[in-house]
């Protein structure tokens, strides 16, 4: 069995393809056609940041996997800034005047793919707006990592699609590496309808839930796929407590920073 540095040094082992769009092009039409089009039209664009200065690490697993509760961790530990997808869709389906506003809504309820133009643009903002802050400057005095126009950031659940995850690293940043969390529907099934408890949320019921689940398995998983043959996935099993799994994140997160961080 590969241990969790085994698999973040082989993460970095295989370089990538010099012809990265074609390749890009290629993977999309394996499994999404609609991503052979956002591909077609990304290229010759520059992305909005520079990933020699930014860093952006993808953070993906199914609904309930503990992307946010290990975002918030990372955070104390590392000064990320860490933008949720579904959190920005849900603040701009709250706000008031938005034009999206019911559009997202009607999204989330039934577990599909907000349009990709939203979701990417919010979070084009949100890096942009981090960036900017002095609030970021001051969190990110954090070993120099937010000095001179650089930042880091934990994007978690983005990419959820292939369309998107070509247009953000064509648009946007190139990502650096994808931190996967993976544990079984049961115990997804379980965290979520005990969060739904709580949570308040419309969509932690047992439809949408199920829903959820059909939307990870067919299109958001085609995208770990797609980072998994280009050596970007770190994958860390999220059944055990809390803890334990955050101890195995701190270690792949080391090894695959040396490596991709400025
Ligand atoms: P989450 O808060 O990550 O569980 O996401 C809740 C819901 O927000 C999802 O079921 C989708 O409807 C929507 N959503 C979250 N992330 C994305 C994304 N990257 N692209 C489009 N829709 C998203």
């Amino acid at each position: 069995m590969p241990t969790i540095l085994d698999k973040v040094q082989g993460v970095f082992a295989k370089k990538e393809p010099a012809e990265q769009s074609t390749t890009a092009l290629q993977a999309a039409a394996l499994t999404n056609p609609e991503g052979i089009q956002a591909a077609t039209q990304a290229q010759g664009t520059t992305p909005a940041f520079d990933h020699a200065k930014v860093t952006v690490i993808f953070v993906l697993g199914g609904p309930g996997a503990g992307k946010g509760t290990q975002c918030d961790k990372l955070v104390k530990d590392y000064g990320f800034v860490h933008l949720s997808a579904g959190d920005l869709l849900r603040a701009e389906q709250n706000r008031p005047g938005s034009q999206y506003g019911s559009m997202i809504r009607e999204y989330i309820r039934e577990g599909q793919i907000v349009p990709m133009e939203v979701t990417i643009k919010l979070l084009e903002n949100a890096m942009r707006a981090a960036l900017e802050s002095p609030q970021a400057e001051e969190a990110g005095k954090w070993k120099g990592a937010w000095e001179g126009g650089r930042g880091r950031f934990l994007i978690d659940g983005f990419p959820r699609k292939m369309d998107q995850a070509i247009k953000f690293d064509e648009d946007v940043c190139k990502s650096g590496f994808v931190l996967f969390l993976s544990t079984t529907e049961a115990v997804l099934l379980h965290r979520l309808l005990e969060r739904g408890k709580t949570s308040g949320r419309e969509d932690d019921n047992p439809e949408s839930i199920s829903k959820r689940f059909r939307t990870f398995e067919e299109t958001s998983m085609p995208v770990v796929e797609y980072y998994r043959e280009r050596m970007k996935v770190v994958e860390i099993d999220s059944s055990p407590p809390i803890d334990e799994v955050y101890a195995k994140i701190r270690i792949a997160v080391d090894a695959a920073l040396a490596m991709v961080a400025p």
